[in-house]
């Protein structure tokens, strides 16, 4: 199924990106371009979620917020998009009944990942089987995809199967042995160089994909975990 999102933004070139943003990560767009409209389309349309602007020409952000929660009874995830980056604005808002808050200038990344963790949260996006994930990374392995932060990493197959161990047991600590024996099969490790090349190419991408904090642990005189 295919979720659909109501974008309510006056600026045509915003409402434009955010539409085509969500369109490549397979959502439907509904655009309304004022505030009276997009409570109009948020009745009639019953979208998954909503993506807001505050500084909307008539009714505005805020205050469509109130009508849909208080009014209308309207329980849809609401992401308010704003310039405002005060905190006070953030906590009146999320007070207000938002769900989450991203201030403009945003990165598409940063809109897809919020949007796909508000509907996963809103169960309107079913979880894939299998799925696998730890803090801010997911790992899909009927693709054999691992995003951090909605980010795909490019990975290799060898780095693939070192995450996928990984993520099944984060609390379990690998020897540089036992992750040489589990993903290249191949026996004896010896003085070989190998995980330790590859985990700090891990760790480097996972940097590379915006991760704010590291993901894989070095345990001195043991191995690597995650944490
Ligand atoms: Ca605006």
């Amino acid at each position: 199924m295919q979720p659909k999102i109501l974008i309510i933004e006056d600026e045509t070139d915003i409402n434009q990106l955010l539409a085509k943003i969500l369109e490549a990560d397979g959502c439907r767009a509904v655009q309304a371009f004022s505030g009276t409209e997009g409570l109009l389309l948020a009745e009639k349309e019953s979208p998954d979620l909503i993506l807001l602007d505050l500084m909307l020409p008539g009714l505005s952000g805020e205050a469509l917020l109130q009508k849909l929660r208080t009014e209308k009874n309207c329980r849809v995830p609401v992401l308010v998009l704003s310039a405002k980056a005060a905190l006070s604005d953030k906590v009146t808002l999320l007070k207000a009944g938002a769900d989450d808050y991203i201030t403009k200038p945003f990165e598409p990344e940063e809109v897809s990942a919020r949007v796909q963790a508000a509907l996963r949260r809103s169960g309107s996006v079913p979880e894939q089987a299998g799925t696998l994930s730890y803090k801010d990374m997911v790992l899909y392995p009927e693709s054999r995809k691992v995003t951090v932060n909605g980010t795909e990493l490019s990975l290799t197959s060898h780095e693939y199967a070192l995450l996928h161990l990984f993520l099944q047991a984060p609390e379990k600590v690998y020897s540089r042995e036992s992750l040489y024996e589990l993903v290249w099969q191949n026996g004896y490790y010896g003085e070989n160089n190998t995980v330790n090349v590859h985990v700090s190419n891990l760790r480097r991408k996972i940097k590379e994909a915006g991760a704010s904090e590291e993901y894989i642990r070095t345990v001195y005189g043991i191995g690597f975990q995650l944490k």
